[in-house]
């Protein structure tokens, strides 16, 4: 078996194999930590960190699963008809055998204790090391015993799934959780959901695009974060020292003390520049030229809104309902339980305007990892088109949001729609909802706005079928760019393709604005060029008036918004949509930020 590779124990000990990993920046500044990898998403398992008062009760969770196992086993080998065939009973005992070797009995539980993982995150990170121990083994028989090692570590999985599970740590001040960096082939969006409360510090995988779910997920955590790092979680180690610097997208793994240095530099001055900003908090986003903008934010669950009053929101222009759905094993909330997780954002936006998105399921967000989607997931039975399919849950939605729209001041936001029946169904659903509650005697806000996402070419090209019907838009220029230019914006293998400064792109953006303020209906973008300082000024020009973004990117858009001039601005945006040249739009973009 391979000799285990001896593990860096500060990044300025002994000197460890340097390396640079290149991929695509997902989540802006610098972070510096040890490297955690996550075991292969395949088998599914809850990945958590254990406070130190419940080490020792894990601990035990995890002996009384293999003590379980055990007897299975023992049962298995009692229960064996008399004319089994022989290698059974001997299978049987193989795996009775590697369930009593210390590499499974003993290991994980020292993983528990010294790296707090959680039982079953504990046992995969031992099967994983012993697989690639396996890997390495010449003999072919001996190497195929890998199958039943991993067969084993499924069935106490099974039953530790079946257990309690202990609550995970929160964030701690201790130095052992403060500094973890998640290094994975991928993580989903729900995964990634997982992980908020967690004291991780940033986010490494393989594979993913700027603009998929989990991409999004890690900005709105603000921690710096890097995707389509080809190869990253095969050629980082456990406990490696890593810098990602989420600005340029690279991963330094085991830096030398000078590079190390710079980055703490570095990461001293951001911090410095980002105190500097709280200035702003309270002060309204007003151009030099005295026009108001409306910076508002973009949510996953309602924990997110304080974040949001903290950063000195407006109000919320998108809470992207579909994480309530998310990591429950397609058990839908009830309506009930939705209710109360949108009167609690309402309320916590203090009157300020909460935009809920109905239910955006399919294509990067599956209800559950484990089902199957379609060929083409993203062209598929997604967002609208789902609860279109789906009118029972569409309406319990419907029904929540409407109740919570008794606590304040509430818009419903309708994803993906192409089609003038999608509208004209989606607001027939809302006019039912609307009625049972009258029925039933139960209060609702009966001028809730009602807004379409233009985030499709198709709707982007027929706003007129739109605005006659909606009362406001909000453009999702991520979806808006994924469908214009046919990539896939979670494959990091055309990612280099996802351009949103293409002139197509520019067109319908700004058809809609205009069409939009044409019709007297509000327009905003809430896809992530509204975040990018580097575009602030450029939608300015378009005539954008409402931003929705992560809280953590709202100060320094509302920094640019004061610092500009929409006098200036305006005629030098005019000249960037006259022209379909890339490298024209893309000079001209760099000087409006000069101006
Ligand atoms: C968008 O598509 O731009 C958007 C805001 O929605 P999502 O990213 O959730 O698809
Ligand atoms: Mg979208």
């Amino acid at each position: 078996m391979p000799a285990e590779r001896s593990r860096p124990r500060t990044p300025t000990g002994p000197a460890m194999a340097s390396f640079t990993l290149h991929g695509i920046p997902v989540s802006r500044g610098i972070a510096i930590g040890r490297a955690h990898k996550l075991a292969p998403a395949a088998l599914d398992v809850k990945h958590y960190l254990v406070a130190e008062e419940h080490l020792e009760a894990e601990v035990s969770r995890l002996q009384q699963a293999l003590v379980q196992v055990h007897k299975e086993l023992q049962t298995l080998w009692n229960e064996l008809p008399k004319d089994a065939p022989t290698e059974l009973g001997a299978f049987i005992d193989v795996h009775a055998l590697i369930l009593s070797d210390p590499m499974i009995s003993e290991a994980p539980l020292d993983i528990i204790r010294t790296r707090h993982y959680n039982a079953e995150w504990a046992l995969l990170t031992q099967i994983d090391e012993l697989s690639a121990q396996f890997d390495e083994i010449e003999d072919p028989y001996l190497r195929e015993r890998k199958a039943d090692i991993q067969q084993v570590a499924e069935r106490v999985l099974k039953v530790l799934m079946g257990t309690a599970q202990i609550l995970p740590a929160t964030t701690g001040e201790d130095g052992f959780q403060a500094q973890m960096i998640i290094v994975a082939h991928d993580i989903s969006p729900a995964d990634m959901l997982q992980f908020r409360d967690r004291s991780f510090i940033g986010f490494v995988t393989d594979v993913g695009g700027q603009n998929s779910h989990t991409a999004i997920v890690a900005r709105s955590l603000d921690i710096p974060a890097a995707v389509g790092m080809s190869g990253a979680s095969t050629l980082i180690e456990q406990d490696d020292w890593l810098i990602i610097d989420g600005d340029a997208g690279v991963v330094i793994a085991n830096p030398s003390a000078l590079v190390l240095e710079q980055y703490r530099e570095r990461q001293g001055a951001a911090a410095r520049a980002r105190k500097k900003l709280q200035k702003l908090k309270k002060t309204p986003a007003i151009t030099k030229d005295g026009v108001e903008i409306m910076l508002m934010a973009n949510i996953e669950l309602p924990d997110d809104c304080p974040a949001a009053m903290e950063a000195g929101a407006n109000g919320v222009g998108l809470f992207r309902s579909e994480f309530l759905f998310m990591g429950r094993n397609s058990r839908i909330p009830s309506e009930d339980e939705q209710f109360e997780q949108y009167k609690k954002a309402v309320v916590a936006m203090k009157g300020r305007p909460v935009t809920i998105r109905t239910l955006d399921i399919g294509a990067d967000k599956p209800l559950d990892q484990t089902e199957h989607t379609a060929l083409n997931p993203a062209l598929g039975l997604r967002a609208i088109r789902y609860c279109l399919a789906e009118p029972q849950i569409f309406l319990t939605q419907l029904r929540a949001i409407l109740r919570a729209s008794a606590f304040g001041k509430v818009r419903i936001l309708i994803p993906m729609l192409a089609h003038a029946f999608e509208i004209d169904q989606s607001l027939a659903m809302i006019a039912q909802a609307k009625a049972e509650l009258r029925e039933q005697n139960i209060k609702f806000d009966d001028d809730v706005d009602v807004g379409a996402m233009i985030e499709i070419p198709a709707a982007a090209l027929a706003l007129p079928m739109f605005v006659k019907r909606m009362d406001f838009l909000s453009i999702g220029t991520n979806d808006l760019i994924q469908y214009t230019l046919a990539i896939d914006r979670v494959d990091y293998e055309v990612a280099h393709l996802y351009n949103p400064l293409h002139p197509a792109v520019l067109q319908l953006i700004s058809m809609t604005i205009a069409a939009g303020h044409k019709a007297g209906i509000d327009v905003a973008v809430c896809g992530e060029m509204a975040g990018d300082i580097k575009l602030t000024r450029l939608l300015l020009g378009m005539g954008l008036r409402e931003f929705s973004m992560h809280p953590a990117q709202l100060l320094s858009v509302k920094q640019e918004i004061l610092n500009s001039d929409l006098a200036r601005i305006m005629p030098q945006t005019r000249k960037i949509m006259r022209s379909m040249e890339p490298n024209v739009i893309a000079d001209a973009v760099e000087q409006l930020q000069l101006m």
